[in-house]
C-alpha cells in the first residue's frame, strides 16, 4: 500500500462516456480512458485491506491491492503479469464485467469503491501497447489432445490454459466466428471485435487451433470427437432462450434478442445481412430487464429507433443497498441498475405482464396487451404475482424483442448425443 491516506485524500474518479449524440451515430465503444497520472492515483485508494473483501467478490480470485498499488507505483509491467495470473482476459472483463469486485470492496460501504475495473482495463491496454502480451508457447507437449466446444470466453480461457499446459487444443465453433457472445451478442459499443481478435492471433500464436462452422452433434459428430481426442471440454453456454408463448407470439417482428443482436455484430463486421431485423422509425418493446435487453436497447436507439419500451416482469428494484431486503456488503445487491444505454433514452417499467399480441392483416405485430402486477407474498413466503384489476393496457409497436433470460443449454445434438447427466435446473 503506497499511498496509506490515498482513500483520504483522493476522490473516486471515472473517466466521462462519450457524448450520447456522438455515440448513437456509430458502434464504437463509448467507455473512456483516464490519464494514467489519474488512473495512478486511483490506485492510491486502495486500503491493502487486512480482508480484501474484493478478491472474495471476483469470481476469478483477482489479487486486486496488489495490482491497484503497482499502478499506483508505476510499475505496469509487474501489474499485467500479477492480473495475467488469474485472468486469461482482463481486457474482456475489464470492458463488460459488471464488476461484483467494486461491490464487494471495503470503500463501498461509503459508496465509493476502488475504480477496480477501470484500472483493470487500463493495465491491459497499457500492456498490449507496450508490446508485452506476446505469445507465451509451452516448452513441451504431453501429446494428449483435447477437444473444447464452444469458443465463448469459457471455452477460450480453457483452451488457453489446456494450450500452455502442453496439451494439443482445438476449440469447435459452430458460429463462423470464433468468441462466443463475445463476438456474437454482445455488442461493438461495449466490446469492439478487433480487441477479441487480437486475444485469439495470440491464442494461435501459441498453438491452439479454431475451428468455425463445426457444430458438434449436426456436423461434426461425438463420436468422431471421442475417437480423435483424449479429453473433451464442453462450454456451449446457455443459449436456450426463454420463449412468450402467448396470443400473437407467432406475428411478424416478433423476436429473440439473440436473432436480433448478432446481425448487428455481422454488419458491423462488414458482412452482407439479408432481411436485417431492423429498428429503424419503429415502436420497439424490449421485454427483459438484464444485460440482453439492455444492449437490445443500445442497438434500437443506433438503428434510430423512433421509442423503445422496456418493460420487467419483476417489480422495481431499490436504487440503494439501504432498501427493503436487500442484501448487505459485501455482497452482490439486487438493485436498480442502469446501463450507458439507458443514458441513451428509454421508457423503462416494471411490474409488467405480456398477455397478448395483435397484428395487422399481414401478420406483422402492431400492439402489446399487458397488465400491471402486483407482487405479493404467499403463506410460505414466497413472492406471487397478481394481476392489478383494471390495469390493462396496450401499447404500440412494430418490433418486440425478447430478452428474458436463458434456461441453459441446448440439448438436442450434443448433449442427447454425449448423454451428459443434467442437474434439475438442465444444466451438465
Ligand atoms: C446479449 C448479451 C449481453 C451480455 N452482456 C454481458 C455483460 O455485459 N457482462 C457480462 O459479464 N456478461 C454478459 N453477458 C453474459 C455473458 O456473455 C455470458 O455469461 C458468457 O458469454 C458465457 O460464456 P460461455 O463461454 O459459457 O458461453 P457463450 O459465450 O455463450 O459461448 C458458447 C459458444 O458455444 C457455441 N456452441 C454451443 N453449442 C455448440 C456445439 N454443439 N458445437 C459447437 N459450438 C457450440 C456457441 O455457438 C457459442 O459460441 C451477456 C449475455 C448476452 C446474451
Ligand atoms: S476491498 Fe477495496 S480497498 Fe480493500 S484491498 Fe480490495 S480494492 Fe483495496
Amino acid at each position: 500500500m503506497g499511498k496509506i491516506t490515498g482513500f483520504l485524500e483522493i476522490s473516486r474518479e471515472l473517466p466521462p462516456r462519450r457524448p450520447i449524440a456522438e455515440r448513437l451515430k456509430d458502434w464504437r465503444e463509448l467507455e473512456g480512458k483516464l490519464p494514467e497520472d489519474k488512473l495512478q492515483a486511483q490506485g492510491a485508494r486502495c486500503m491493502d485491506c487486512g480482508i480484501p473483501f474484493c478478491h472474495k467478490g471476483c469470481p476469478l480470485g483477482n489479487i486486486i491491492p496488489d495490482w491497484n498499488d503497482l499502478v499506483y507505483r508505476d510499475r505496469w509491467r509487474e501489474a499485467i503479469e500479477r492480473l495475467h495470473s488469474t485472468n486469461n482476459f482482463p481486457e474482456f472483463t475489464g470492458r463488460i464485467c459488471p464488476a461484483p469486485c467494486e461491490e464487494a470492496c471495503v470503500l463501498n460501504i461509503n459508496n465509493d469503491p476502488v475504480t477496480i475495473k477501470q484500472i483493470e482495463k487500463q493495465i491491459i491496454d497499457h500492456a498490449f501497447k507496450a508490446g508485452w502480451v506476446v505469445p507465451v508457447p509451452p516448452t513441451r507437449r504431453t501429446g494428449k489432445r483435447v477437444a473444447v466446444v464452444g469458443s465463448g470466453p469459457a471455452g477460450l480461457a480453457a483452451a488457453a490454459q489446456l494450450n500452455r499446459a502442453g496439451h494439443t487444443v482445438e476449440v469447435l465453433e459452430r458460429a463462423d466466428r470464433i468468441g462466443g457472445l463475445l463476438m456474437y451478442g454482445i455488442p461493438d459499443f461495449k466490446l469492439e471485435k478487433w480487441i477479441v481478435e487480437r486475444r485469439l492471433q495470440q491464442m494461435r500464436d501459441e498453438g491452439v487451433v479454431f475451428r468455425v462452422n463445426a457444430h458438434v452433434g449436426v456436423n461434426v459428430s461425438v463420436d468422431d470427437l471421442r475417437r480423435n481426442f483424449d479429453a473433451i471440454v464442453l462450454a456451449g453456454g446457455a443459449t436456450w432462450a426463454r420463449d412468450l408463448p402467448i396470443p400473437g407470439r407467432e406475428l411478424n417482428g416478433i423476436h429473440f434478442a439473440m436473432d436480433f443482436l448478432p446481425q448487428q455484430n455481422k454488419k458491423v463486421a462488414g458482412d452482407e445481412v439479408r432481411d436485417q431485423i431492423l429498428a429503424t422509425g419503429k415502436n420497439v418493446v424490449i421485454l427483459g430487464g438484464g444485460d440482453t435487453g439492455s444492449d437490445c436497447l443500445g442497438t434500437s436507439n443506433r438503428h434510430g429507433a423512433k421509442h423503445v419500451y422496456q418493460f420487467e416482469l419483476l417489480p422495481k428494484p431499490p436504487e440503494t443497498r439501504d432498501g427493503d431486503g436487500v442484501a448487505p456488503w459485501p455482497y452482490w445487491p439486487m438493485i436498480l441498475r442502469s446501463s450507458s444505454s439507458h443514458e441513451e433514452g428509454v421508457q423503462r417499467d416494471w411490474s409488467v405482464n405480456t398477455k397478448a399480441f395483435s397484428g395487422d392483416a399481414d401478420g406483422n405485430v402492431r400492439k402489446l396487451h399487458g397488465v400491471r402486477l402486483e407482487w405479493k407474498k404467499d403463506a410460505s413466503g414466497r413472492p406471487q404475482m397478481v394481476e392489478i384489476p383494471g390495469s390493462d393496457f396496450e401499447i404500440e409497436c412494430e418490433l418486440v424483442l425478447l430478452a428474458m433470460g436463458f434456461l441453459g443449454p441446448e440439448r438436442a445434438g450434443m448433449l442427447d448425443d454425449l448423454g451428459v447427466r443434467l442437474d434439475q435446473r438442465g444444466n451438465v
